[in-house]
This record gives C-alpha cells, structure tokens and sequence, in this order.
C-alpha cells in the first residue's frame, strides 16, 4: 500500500475519532522518525510523551522478543515473574507499596477512583464518594474518567456521565479548601495539566492539598500519566515538590510505546482492593511487563534522567530566548522535557510549517506549542527546532 492509498483507506475504514496529518511513518530511531517517502523529521511529541527512550528502542525490543518467545499471557490466575519484578521495581523508587496493572491511563484512573470509594465503603462512610477534580484537567476518556476530566468537550454528546466530580479553578487553594466536604473521597489532580496547556501546580498549592487531605482524611490522587518515567527530570513529578500522595497513576512512557498502565498505592489506600474487587485480563502480562522493566532499569543505566534535566534546562532557555525575540510569544513553560510556548496566535499553522521543514511539534489548547521530545533528544535537534521556529515566527511578523 502506498501512501496515499493507505491515507484513502484509513478514511473509508476507520473510525473517524482523530484529525490526523497526512504523513505514514514507517519507522524511526532515537527522536527522528521516518515517513514512507524516506522523508525523516525530528519528532518533539514522542508519540504524546510515550516514547521516552526514543523509537524503536533496541533493548526494549530484545526484551519484548525474548519474552514473547518464553510466555505471552496466563492470566492474573497464576503468578509470572516480569510483572513480579516490575512492580518491585516502582515499590523501590516511589512512595507506593503495592502496584495494580492496566493497559492505558485511563484504567489506570479508573481504579484509582474505584480504590478511593471503596476506602470509604469499607469503612462504613456510604455517602463519601464525590472526588474534586480540576478544571482544565485531562484524565481520560472512559466514562469515569472523562467524568473527571475538567474540560467540557470532552463531556460534550456523552451526558449523563458518572456523577460525583467537583471541579475547582488549578492552583486556587481557597477554592480547593471550600470545595473539599465530608462528602469528599479523594482529590485527584495532575502536577503539570498536559492537555490543559502545560501548566505546573505551584509547590503552596500541592502543599496546601497534602495538609487538607490530611486533616480531612481524604485521599490525594496524582495523575502522573503524562509527567511520570522522567518526564519532567525526575523519575516522578511529586519529587520535585517534596509531597507524597496516597494513590499514583502511570501509563504513557511506562512502555516506551508498548500498552500499560499502573495504579500505585500506599499500603493502607490498597487495603480496600481485594481478590475479586478489581480486574483486567491483559494488566501485567508478561511480554509487556519485560519491556517495562528494560525501559525503566536503561533510564537507570543510561542516567537518563541527569542528562534529560540539562537538555530540559537548554531548551527552556532556548525558548525564551525566542520569546524575548518573538512578540507573539507570550510565555514559556514547563519543567524537564515537558515545556510549553503560549502564542497570541493559533497553534496549529505553526505546528504545520514545522512538519513542512521536518519538525514534529505538538498544540494543545488552541494557542499553546507544547513540546515533549524523547528524552534523549540531542542539543543539536533542539537548536534545529529553535532555528526553524526562528524562521517561521520571523515569516509571521512581516
Ligand atoms: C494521556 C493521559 C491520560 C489518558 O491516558 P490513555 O492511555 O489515553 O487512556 C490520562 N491522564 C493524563 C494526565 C494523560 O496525559
């Protein structure tokens, strides 16, 4: 199938749920993926910040292979090791002490919020079940989650959803601290709201959230879909503010591109799960908890995570040096390799002229340039990429 036709057909056989650009990439390596027609373009989405340890990562792929000629799947009936050992692993580098395994984010929040009502059902609270979530927040699009998802198109067409979110502005504590009631469960939040425009939660205001979940007895919840496995420098976002939660979710860059997700707990929040209460017949299955395990033990090995910080820090220096040259630039953003670039102007002519010069950028929100590279993006790929923002924005003020 060539391009085109492959284009035609996707049209006439898909459903239509994502507006996609009309290239067909065939392959890739490190940050630079390879479209059909041999065209190569230096990818700064990373497949949605998954592909953290750039594509088709070699050791990810030997361990995938090696598995998937031992044992693809028997069930959470019976015990395999690569899913034993993965969970060990997050126990050891995070707060949590006991792992639950999904396939996508989604579900990775799905059990969180079924973990937090069922803490209170079995303490006898029956009417303890509303969770406040955030507005502008992104946590999914199944029915619990796009319930929780503090932005109104994702709910539109799909009502009545699940009943029991309240949403307050981000980062607004006094608005947090009227909003959370007796009848509060849980607060779940992201640290930095990706699809909401790469927005960080100030360190008051997670502060602020940890004393009232506490004096409440409510549970937090971090949504660390998109700002866990190195995103933002460190192997989890909560580190940065020095505040633990109760209940984590991962999926994204957990696989470097491979389908899983996780909900990580302390072990008093976990105590609500028990046989029977929760499931999923492909969660932790071995082939793809080998390739997590090799993904997580090479950021390890390769100290991914130092030298991520650093190009994280020269690209966000490099961004405001465009914006000090740029008026339509409005701010930067952003921490590690997850960095944002409001504009005056809409986003997605711009993200079109970049793929045009061979730069995979991504927008969010209408106006905000988000990027979030492969972590092992190189100096020279981000100066390419300043060097043809450079141009377009100059293009734009004539
Ligand atoms: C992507 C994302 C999700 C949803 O993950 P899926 O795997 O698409 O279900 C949830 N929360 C955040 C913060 C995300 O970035």
């Amino acid at each position: 199938m060539d391009e085109n036709s492959t284009i035609e057909t996707a049209n006439r056989v898909l459903a239509n749920t994502y507006k996609r650009f009309p290239i067909v990439f065939e392959s890739g390596h490190g940050a630079v993926l390879t479209d059909a027609a041999g065209r190569e373009y230096v990818d700064f989405v990373a497949g949605i910040a998954v592909c953290n340890l750039g594509h088709a990562n070699e050791k990810v792929a030997a361990a995938l292979a090696a598995q998937a000629q031992k044992l693809f799947h028997v069930s959470n009936l019976f015990y395999t090791t690569p899913q034993v050992e993965l969970a060990s692993w997050l126990v050891d580098h995070s707060f949590a002490d006991r792992v639950f395994f999904c396939n996508s984010g989604a579900e990775a929040n799905e059990a969180a919020i079924k973990l937090a009502r069922k803490n209170f059902f079995d303490k006898g609270n029956f009417d303890r079940w509303r969770i406040v979530a955030m507005e502008q927040s992104f946590h999914g699009r199944t029915y619990a989650t796009l319930s929780a998802t503090g932005q109104k198109k994702v709910r539109e067409g799909f009502e009545p959803i699940l009943e029991g979110f309240d949403f307050v502005p981000f980062n607004d504590i006094d608005a947090l601290r009227a909003r959370v009631s007796e009848k509060t469960c849980a607060v779940l939040l992201e640290l930095v709201q990706g699809e909401g425009g790469v927005l960080c939660a100030t360190r008051e205001y997670i502060e602020a959230a940890r004393r009232l979940c506490d004096e409440t007895g409510t549970i937090l919840i971090f949504d660390e879909i998109q700002t866990g496995i190195g995103r933002t420098g460190k192997l989890f976002c909560y580190e940065h503010y020095g505040v633990t939660p109760d209940i984590m979710t991962l999926a994204k860059a957990l696989g470097n591109g491979l389908p899983i997700g996780a909900m990580l707990a302390n072990e008093e929040k976990c105590l609500a799960f028990t046989p029977g209460s929760h499931a999923s017949t492909f969660g932790g299955t071995p082939v793809i908890t080998a390739a997590a395990l090799e993904v997580l033990r090479q950021m390890e090995r390769d100290h991914i995570l130092e030298k991520s910080c650093k190009t994280g820090e020269y690209f966000k220096t490099r961004l405001t040096w465009l914006k000090d040259r740029h008026d339509i630039i409005e701010d930067v953003r952003g921490i590690g390799l997850m960095l944002g670039m409001r504009l005056k102007i809409p986003g997605t002519p711009i993200v079109e002229k970049c793929m045009e010069k061979g730069y995979l950028i991504n927008c969010t929100q209408e106006n905000i340039l988000r990027f979030i590279p492969p972590l092992v993006i190189t100096r020279d790929q981000v100066d390419g990429l300043i060097d043809c923002l450079d141009d377009i924005f100059a293009e734009q003020n004539k």
